[in-house]
C-alpha cells in the first residue's frame, strides 16, 4: 500500500516511525526487538534511513525487507544520491520492488565525508528532483514517492545563527514544488522546533499550489547535548523559551527527557489542532519519548505499552 493514501484520509490520526540502521548486529537485534514492542501500537507505516553517503545500502536494503515482510509494518526506504551511480540506484530499487515494498523517499543526500558541497557521482543523480523524475520514468506508478521539505529552508541556504533570507526560502518552496510535480506524492519535513514556522511553510507550501499531504518530522528532546549537536547540524532555529527552559535543567537527563515529551507533545496537539492529521516520529532508534508523547494524545493505549514509561509520571522538574 502507498503511504500518501493513509494520508489522505481526514478521519483519523496517521502517526510513523523513523528508524536508523544501527553499527552492530547486536544493535539490529536491539532495533527489531524494539520494533516489535512500537508496531503494537498500529504506526500507520515505518522508516528506515539511508546511510550518509551509502554507508548503509545493504544493510538498509536488509532491514526494509525485515520489516515489510516480517514486522510486517509498511514500510518507506530512505535512498539518496550520494555515491550512487544510476545502476546501483536501480539495484536498490529493484531489490525492494521484488521485497514487496511501494514506499520510497528519495532525497540527494549530504555532501560525501570529508567534502563541504554535494559532488554528482560519475552517472549518478545531481539532486531529489533528477531522482525522483527517473523513479517515475523507470517505475512508473509502482512506487510512492516521498521527498524532504524544509519548513525553514534546506540547511546550505541558512546562515550560521541565523534564518534564511527571504528569498532563497521561496526558491527552496518552488523547487520542492517541482519535485512535486515531477511525481513525489507526499513530503516529510525536516525537524523542527518552532512549530508557529512550521504551519506557516504548510501554507506557503499550498499558496504555491502544492496539495499533496505534508507530514510533520518530530524529534522528541531525549539528550541536550544531542539536541544542539542535531539543531547545530541542521541549523533548525531553537525558540528562545525552549532554550530557557532546557538551560537550568540541561545536566539531569531524565528532567530532559521529560520536558522533551511535554514539548512534543504540545507541538503535536497545536498541528493536529490545525487540521493537519498526520505525525512523523524521528525516534532516533529509541521508543519510550515517542510512545509517551502518542500516549499522551490519546492515540495509543498505554495497556498495550510493555515497558514502563518513567518520565510520563507529573513532574515539577521543569517549567516552561
Ligand atoms: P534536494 O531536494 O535535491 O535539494 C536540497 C536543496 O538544494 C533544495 O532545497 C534547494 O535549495 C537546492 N537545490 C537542489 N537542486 C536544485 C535545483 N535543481 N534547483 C534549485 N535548487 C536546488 N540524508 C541521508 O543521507 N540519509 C537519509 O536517510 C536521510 N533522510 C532524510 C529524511 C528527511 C525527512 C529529511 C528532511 C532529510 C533526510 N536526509 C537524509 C538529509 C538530506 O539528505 C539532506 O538534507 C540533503 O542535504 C538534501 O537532500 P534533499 O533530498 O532535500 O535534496
Amino acid at each position: 500500500e502507498k503511504i500518501q493514501q493513509v494520508c489522505k484520509d481526514d478521519n483519523k490520526v496517521v502517526f510513523s516511525f523513523e528508524f536508523f540502521p544501527p553499527k552492530t548486529e547486536d544493535g539490529v537485534d536491539n532495533l527489531f526487538e524494539r520494533m516489535e514492542r512500537m508496531v503494537v501500537h498500529n504506526p500507520n507505516f515505518c522508516d528506515i534511513t539511508w546511510g550518509a553517503g551509502g554507508s548503509t545500502a545493504d544493510l538498509t536494503l536488509e532491514i526494509s525487507n525485515r520489516m515489510q515482510n516480517m514486522v510486517c509494518v509498511e514500510t518507506m526506504m530512505h535512498l539518496t544520491c550520494t555515491n550512487m551511480p544510476v545502476e546501483k540506484i536501480d539495484d536498490a530499487l529493484d531489490t525492494i520492488k521484488s521485497n514487496g515494498l511501494q514506499n520510497v523517499l528519495a532525497l540527494r543526500g549530504d555532501p560525501p565525508h570529508g567534502q563541504d558541497k554535494f559532488v554528482q557521482v560519475e552517472g549518478g543523480f545531481a539532486c531529489a528532483l533528477d531522482l525522483v523524475k527517473h523513479i517515475r520514468a523507470k517505475y512508473g506508478d509502482y512506487f510512492g514517492i516521498t521527498v524532504a521539505g524544509y519548513p525553514e529552508a534546506h540547511p546550505d541556504v541558512v546562515p550560521a545563527n541565523g534564518t534564511a533570507p527571504l528569498e532563497a526560502y521561496h526558491s527552496d518552496l518552488a523547487y520542492l514544488k517541482r519535485k512535486v510535480d515531477a511525481g513525489a506524492d507526499l513530503i516529510i519535513t525536516q525537524l523542527f522546533y518552532d512549530t508557529d514556522n512550521f504551519l506557516k511553510f504548510v501554507n506557503d507550501c499550498r499558496q504555491l499550489g502544492i496539495t499533496c499531504p505534508i507530514v510533520p518530522g518530530i524529534m522528541p528532546i531525549n539528550n541536550y547535548k544531542g539536541f544542539l549537536r542535531m539543531t547545530g547540524f541542521c541549523k533548525t532555529k531553537i525558540p528562545p523559551e525552549i532554550m530557557a527552559a532546557l538551560e537550568p535543567i540541561k545536566d539531569n537527563e531524565e528532567a530532559v527527557r521529560n520536558y522533551g515529551v511535554h514539548l512534543g507533545t504540545e507541538m503535536c496537539k497545536k498541528i493536529l489542532a490545525n487540521g493537519i492529521k498526520t505525525l512523523h516520529l524521528y525516534t532516533l532508534n529509541m521508543e519510550k519519548s515517542a510512545l509517551a508523547i502518542l500516549m499522551n494524545l490519546g492515540l495509543i493505549e498505554e495497556s498495550k505499552i510493555s515497558r514502563p514509561l518513567p518520565w510520563r509520571r507529573p513532574t515539577n522538574i521543569y517549567r516552561i
